[in-house]
């Protein structure tokens, strides 16, 4: 632990160095100087930091992940008003809309996670993201919507209104005002489309980092698995370490992203139950699972079920995941049976 860095300033790094960027929070520790063969890359991707460490790819690494990031933007990206999201939300449409086959496939494994989670993660929760001043066009409002507002917008959520078809690939709205805010998966499923790239390049080693969630593959610099900090939610020195060859992590918090009303913290997290911030004591949860997709949205979905609730659900289903629960004397520490052979002891 000795040797860690969490900033993405500057492009040319020397050391196997890591990343933490925007809301998301993991770190990946490595020696410097100890790292042969290693080459790193470092850009900026989905309104992140995107941080690459690889070994053993045949081919031009950096045009290949530029393309693949640009293909990711253009199909989810909400900050743009020509991605394929984009375009469908400003669409009043109730017909079948359009999409590309990854688009309609991401919709169904998270359609299949609001079903599992008793809908606490949903893609159509983006109208109560804006209501609560979070995302690209939210109003800038110094107070709390009223519980009408909330109540008239609720109205207008909810993922068993969306249906999506493979084949041709489409999505469409049941009610007027649906539309989708995929920031919960996207920057997992961006750092999948990047690691299957690397697959295809025939790399032997890699740690793919966009904004904290990462997929990794083989060793890292120094052997053995890669090294991931987990960054404390009040900052400091990582206290816990994850191991990971072959597997991804992503991290769900409510300490990077959030607004102050009325000295209250608002969560970027929205219970689409309730519909407003969650406000619980669950400061993050973080999840390693095959795909940086599956752990990006499970950490959502646990972070919008509670300490209590979504540690249930995780035990549940043999999740591996890592809770960090505010207390009185700091965070509580809680990790699944499935998570502990990848934390350092
Ligand atoms: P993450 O940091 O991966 O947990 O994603 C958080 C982002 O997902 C927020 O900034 C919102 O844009 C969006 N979001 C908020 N609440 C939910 C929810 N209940 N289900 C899915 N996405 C959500
Ligand atoms: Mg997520």
């Amino acid at each position: 632990m000795r040797h860690f860095v969490t900033t993405l300033r500057g492009h040319h790094v020397q050391c196997a160095v890591a990343v933490a960027a925007a809301l998301l929070v993991l770190a990946a520790l490595a020696g410097c100087g100890q790292s042969p063969g290693y080459r790193h890359y470092r850009g900026e991707a989905m309104g992140t930091g995107l941080a690459l460490t690889y070994a053993g790819c045949a081919g031009d690494v950096e045009a290949v992940v530029v393309q693949e990031l640009k293909r990711v933007d253009a199909q989810l990206s909400t900050w743009r008003s020509d991605s394929e999201v984009a375009r469908f939300n400003a669409s009043a449409t109730e017909d079948w809309f359009p999409v590309s086959a990854p688009v309609a496939a991401l919709a169904v494994d998270a359609l299949a996670l609001s079903r599992h989670s008793g809908g606490a993660f949903d893609l159509t929760v983006a109208p109560l993201v804006r209501l609560w001043g979070f995302g690209p066009d939210a109003p800038v409002n110094g107070s709390a919507p009223s519980a009408e507002a909330v109540a008239a917008t609720m109205g207008q959520v909810g993922w068993q209104k969306l249906e999506v078809r493979l084949d041709p690939p489409a999505l469409r709205r049941r009610i007027a005002g649906l539309s989708l805010d995929f920031s919960a998966i996207g920057k997992g499923h961006g750092v999948d489309g990047v690691a299957e790239r690397l697959d295809a390049l025939g790399c032997r080693s890699y740690l793919v980092d966009i904004g904290g969630e990462v997929r990794t593959l083989g060793q890292g610099p120094q052997g053995g698995p890669w090294r991931i900090g987990v960054e404390p939610p009040d900052g400091g020195m990582p206290q816990w370490v994850l191991r990971l060859s072959g597997q991804s992590a992503a991290t769900s918090g409510d300490y990077r992203n959030f607004r102050l009303l009325d000295g209250r913290r608002l969560s970027h997290i929205i219970d689409p139950r309730t519909g407003a911030p969650v406000s619980h004591p669950l400061a993050s949860v973080t999840v390693v699972a095959a795909s940086a997709a599956g752990a990006d949205g499970l950490a959502t979905a646990i972070q919008v079920l509670g300490p209590d609730e979504g540690w249930n659900f995780a035990r549940r289903d043999g999740t591996a995941a890592l809770l960090l629960v505010r207390s009185e004397s700091g965070f509580e520490r809680r990790y699944t049976e499935s998570m502990s052979q990848f934390l350092e002891p």
